[in-house]
């Protein structure tokens, strides 16, 4: 991994599983061994699809560490002072079987006692929690994960033993048994994370509080001083450098390049707010950028979409609590005011980029149904292409690339509570997007970058959603039926008006008014909705409009990854750098 300028070259290694040329293995035992580093992410709602899971986790923890054991060896005769020069990151849940293996290699290879181990152990590991889902914080079945690792559920089960004895006479027998990292039949991997590191964070300032106050509640009791904050960052060097070189330009021409290394410099550009020509200057680069997903889009979808219109923007992930659904309820709602020739003022072309996970069947219906209401709107000449749809198969970075610079409005909807950070916010603020968003995640911290003024919030806010979820005071049935835009709008997913969603329309019908709407669509719609007029208000000024992008471009340079990483080095893993960026108050 090259750096920028810095003289530095660092190492990524990436691993697979291969058979020796020598073996003398069938086929199919071949494949066994190939499976394991065949894709990542392997469909897990199987039992099958689980083992597989499990087996990729271990054989890449496992690898990993053996190197940097084999690595340390070479300069060092024993493993005494390996925390001290050794940092071990446990990025998000699905490592979290190192805790294990690094006492596997100290306690087996090394032959050392188990306070010696553990000690080491604790001081080298760290983890950083990415989410508050409740399901994706890996639980393995006992009778699969002994069978499968006989020798690491050996050392958990003794963690768990030390564990119990120490804190069951301090802190009673409910609350250990609550956060014990073996309970319920199953081993609680990111349990098992925290009580084998040293540092524990989440990845933004409202994911952490929510972290402390609820999913690791009785951790941050256990073990305040562990616990801190690590916003995420991005690159400016991939997502403005690269990707975005009229604006790169522009920026150059204007303030200068001093940007490209340190990207505190962006905030200079707060001195062009009233100067209209660099207004001007700003909407006619990101005017060329539009062309340019324009013809991406024609190439890609054979659809035609007027680079004038508003580019509102939706690419991440599919899944119910980032909440495409409410960006589509909002298009049907729009269709039909067009439809009843209602003039809204702008022309909208509405872009998602999105994969479902392998195993998630409702994720896959609401990419169904934006296809199916694209394809009916599209090809409806009576609303004259005042909305068009573009969903683009096949999203990844690369894609991410071309769409992100082309982007009006950033569309980051996601139920409040739920996001623990959000990076595709800080891409697109930094490539001059407007922010269309809940108070969630890293979006808070973007709204206080930027200013209330150049931001659009709307919705409940996880405090309100918390209540609601304790009070069970949701009615969405209720809320629906006395409501006639609802009511209009959610006819349309059952009532035959969009063609070819007769069992996919019923049931994510269902979802919203049998099951109670878990991810409170319907009652953030009325606000989004508002939210999305504001929106239309605004792009009608085009230099004030300007004047928001220049906020959100100028005030992108603190979600720079440089301060992220500074901030890991800093205060988890215990390395100073060469060249340090800023005070970390500064920022
Ligand atoms: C940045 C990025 C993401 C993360 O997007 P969020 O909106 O923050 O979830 C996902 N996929 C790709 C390809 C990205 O570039």
């Amino acid at each position: 991994m090259i750096g920028y300028r810095n003289g530095v070259v660092n190492t990524l290694r990436l691993w697979q599983a291969e058979v020796p040329t020598t073996s003398m293995m069938t086929g199919t035992q071949r494949e066994e061994i190939t499976d394991i580093t065949r894709g990542l992410y392997p469909d897990d709602s199987t039992e099958e699809g689980r083992r597989l899971r499990l087996r990729q986790e271990y054989f890449l923890v496992s690898a990993g560490i053996q190197s940097i054991v084999r690595n340390y060896r070479r300069t060092h005769v024993d493993l005494f002072d390996f925390a001290k020069h050794v940092a071990i990151h446990i990025n998000d849940t699905h490592p979290a079987v190192a805790v294990a293996e690094l006492m596997r290699i100290l306690l087996d290879d090394a032959h050392m006692s188990w306070q010696q181990a553990w000690s080491i152990t604790v001081q080298t590991l760290s983890y950083t929690n990415h989410t508050l889902l409740q399901e994706a914080l890996e639980k393995w079945s006992i009778p699969l994960f002994a069978s499968l690792l006989p020798r690491i559920y050996q050392i958990i089960q003794e963690i768990d033993r030390r564990f119990r004895e120490k804190y069951v006479p301090l802190r009673g027998e409910a609350f250990v048994n609550r956060i014990a990292p073996l309970g319920d039949g199953q081993v609680r991997m990111a349990y098992l994370a925290v009580l084998g590191s040293h540092a524990i964070n989440g990845v933004a300032k409202l994911h952490t509080t929510l972290l402390e106050s609820s999913v690791l509640r009785d951790w941050y009791q256990l073990f305040p001083e562990r616990f801190s904050n690590q916003t995420n960052g991005i690159t400016p060097r991939r997502w403005i450098q690269t990707a975005d070189q009229p604006l790169s330009d522009l920026l150059d021409q204007t303030i200068g390049d001093a940007w490209r290394t340190n990207p505190l410099a962006l905030r200079s550009l707060h001195q062009y707010q009233d100067d209209d020509a660099f207004l001007t200057a700003l909407n006619q680069t990101k005017h060329a950028n539009k062309q340019h997903l324009a013809a991406m889009i024609q190439h890609s979808l054979g659809l035609v979409v007027d680079p004038n219109a508003i580019f509102d923007v939706q690419i991440k992930r599919l899944h119910a609590y980032k909440r495409q659904l409410l960006n589509v309820l909002g298009l049907i709602d729009r269709y039909q005011r067009l439809k009843a020739g209602e003039d809204l003022g702008v022309k909208r072309v509405h872009i998602f980029g999105a994969k479902a996970a392998p195993g998630y069947y409702y994720a896959k219906e609401i990419i169904k149904l934006i296809n199916a209401l694209a394809d009916q709107i599209n090809h409806d000449p009576s609303i004259n292409q005042q909305l068009q749809i573009a969903f683009l198969p096949n999203y990844g970075v690369s894609m991410a690339e071309q769409i992100i610079p082309a982007a009006d409005v950033s569309e980051q909807i996601s139920l409040a509570g739920m996001e623990a950070s959000g990076t595709s916010n800080m891409k697109l603020m930094a490539a001059g997007a407007v922010t269309l968003a809940t108070l969630d995640g890293a979006n808070i911290e973007i709204r206080d970058a930027v200013g209330p003024d150049a931001i659009v919030t709307f919705g409940l806010t996880a405090d309100e959603v918390a209540a609601h979820q304790r009070q069970q005071d949701y009615d969405a049935r209720a809320l629906a039926a006395s409501d006639p835009v609802l009511t209009r709008v959610l006819s349309a997913l059952v009532d035959g008006s969009i063609p070819g969603i007769e069992s996919v329309g019923r049931d994510i019908y269902d979802s919203l008014i049998r099951y109670n709407d878990d991810y409170f669509v319907l009652a953030d719609f009325h606000a989004y909705q508002a939210a999305q007029k504001r929106i239309d208000l605004l792009y009608q000024e085009p230099l004030n409009w300007a004047r928001m992008a220049l906020a959100s471009i100028a005030e992108s340079g603190r979600f720079s990854a440089d301060f992220t990483v500074q901030g890991y080095g800093n205060q988890i893993w215990s390395v100073a750098p060469t060249h340090p960026l800023v005070k970390d108050d500064d920022v």
